[in-house]
């Protein structure tokens, strides 16, 4: 008996301090990093397309290696995998025009509407987004880049079409599309987003129609309904006091899958890295003392097309959100911005929260963004669980790498060495936080409004 216990308390003893030592000597390794980018940004994954099969299989090789880890299916999770239904729609024939009754030339749609649009028209400049007249049609006749700018301006505008002149680069973005439009794509029983379509004229009958404009304006294009699933791969690790919440670690493991030309778009850095990182600190964590807190390790789907694996993870967490402390979303550690202080990451919107200061105090290399106009914090995953109310933001070693959504992005352009110190990095300061009392919270209009 005497034995017994003294064995007893002698186990407890090595289960508590041997893997707590293990922590401390926690080492990542890069042929662990190498190896899930061997995988997820092979030829094989095509480019993990966003709610495609090949995106299911990234899904699926993420959960299988949570399970080996340790971690377990999250509270009231049957496994691993969270499916949400897609809706999205594509092209079902050539869009018609028709100005004061009379139909045009077929235009061609770059970016398409799922209901018709009718009403009335004006011609613009193009010159001043911030002028744009509240009408339906909008003929733009000049301006400079891309329409795309028009198109947010008038969306903002409340406008339902643009129409452009042709030229070589709507043709070429025409050409990008892979001749398609771009048509809405939504979580099923959500409205998707609506934006203003797009569509160019020949330069001849464009002068025609402008010439009738102000007149009322016609134009449908038929759509076929299509419904896809995409996958979030979600594992927990519980923590030993229910009451303490939740640290949720997150990337998305979808990318832009295959061009229309052939081309396959990897993703190593974008962002097989940050699914990497969620894989290698999920490791770390499950050989690890359990913490105070849980910790929910998520690969989010679909964030390429519009954020909607997080989306519907923020519509369908299995803890709830108000329980989750923190979300720390990581999102292209393949590389280094030389903008930054060797070894360092950005945290988008660093001063939004406290989160950033409690984990540089555990001693993470995270710095503020250095890039506040390209507005990331809201261009990441993070935001769907930020306008949910829960501190989040986004990690990441180069945000506007020169690799960035080109076909470049691949393994053989990730800095594996890099790689593996940033996750290092984060290896002891998200098991401090763990751990901690410490509850980051928002600064004061640091928490963004859902728009
Ligand atoms: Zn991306």
């Amino acid at each position: 008996m005497t034995k017994h216990l003294f064995l007893a308390g002698a186990m407890a003893f090595a289960m508590t301090a041997s893997p707590a030592l293990a922590q401390d000597k926690w080492t990542v390794r890069p042929e662990w990093v190498r190896a899930h980018e061997s995988f997820l940004a092979s030829d094989a994954l095509q480019g993990r397309g966003s709610a495609t099969r090949d995106e299911a299989i990234a899904a699926a090789y993420v959960a299988s290696q949570f399970e080996g880890y340790g971690l377990k299916p999250a509270p009231g999770m049957p496994g691993y995998l969270q499916p949400a239904k897609i809706i999205r729609y594509a092209a079902g024939g050539p869009a018609t025009l028709t100005v004061g009754g009379k139909a045009t030339a077929a235009p061609t749609v770059l970016v398409g509407s799922v209901d018709p649009v009718s009403g009335t028209s004006a011609v613009f400049d193009g010159e001043d987004p911030a002028k744009v007249p509240h009408v339906d049609v909008l003929f733009v006749t000049g301006g400079k880049g891309s329409p795309m700018a028009l198109v947010r301006a008038a969306t903002a505008a409340g406008v339902k079409l643009v129409i452009v002149r042709e030229s070589e680069m709507t043709q070429n973005m025409v050409k990008g599309l892979g001749g398609k439009p771009r048509l809405p794509a939504g979580l099923e029983g959500k409205a998707p987003p609506s934006y203003a379509a797009l569509a160019t004229l020949p330069s001849a009958d464009f002068d025609k129609a402008i010439a009738q404009a102000g007149a009322p304006v016609s134009f449908v294009l038929p759509v076929v309904k299509e419904e896809a699933i995409t996958t979030n791969a979600i594992g927990w690790l519980p923590g030993s006091d229910p009451k303490a919440g939740v640290i949720l670690v997150s990337a998305h493991l979808d990318h832009l899958g295959v061009r229309p030309d052939g081309t396959i778009m990897h993703g190593a850095n974008d962002d097989a890295s940050g699914t990497t990182a969620v894989l290698e600190l999920a490791r770390a964590m499950a050989a690890a003392k359990q913490t105070r807190r849980g910790l929910l390790f998520v690969a989010y789907g679909s964030e390429e097309i519009g954020g909607y694996g997080s989306s519907y993870f923020g519509d369908h967490p299995p803890v709830p959100l108000d329980q989750i402390v923190a979300n720390i979303e990581i999102e292209m550690i393949g590389a280094q911005d030389p903008k930054l202080p060797a070894g360092t990451m950005m945290m988008t919107g660093f001063e939004r929260s406290t989160l950033g200061e409690t984990l540089k105090a555990h001693g993470a290399l995270v710095t503020s963004d250095p890039y506040p106009d390209q507005h990331f914090f809201e261009r990441s995953d993070n935001y769907s669980l930020a306008v949910r109310g829960v501190v989040a933001h986004t990690i990441s070693g180069w945000a506007v790498t020169p690799n960035y959504h080109t076909a470049q992005d691949t393994l053989e352009n990730l800095d594996i060495a890099f790689m593996t110190r940033a996750i290092q990095s984060l290896v002891a300061p998200l098991q401090s936080l763990a751990n901690s009392a410490a509850k980051p919270e928002w600064k004061p209009g640091g928490r963004p409004e859902k728009k």
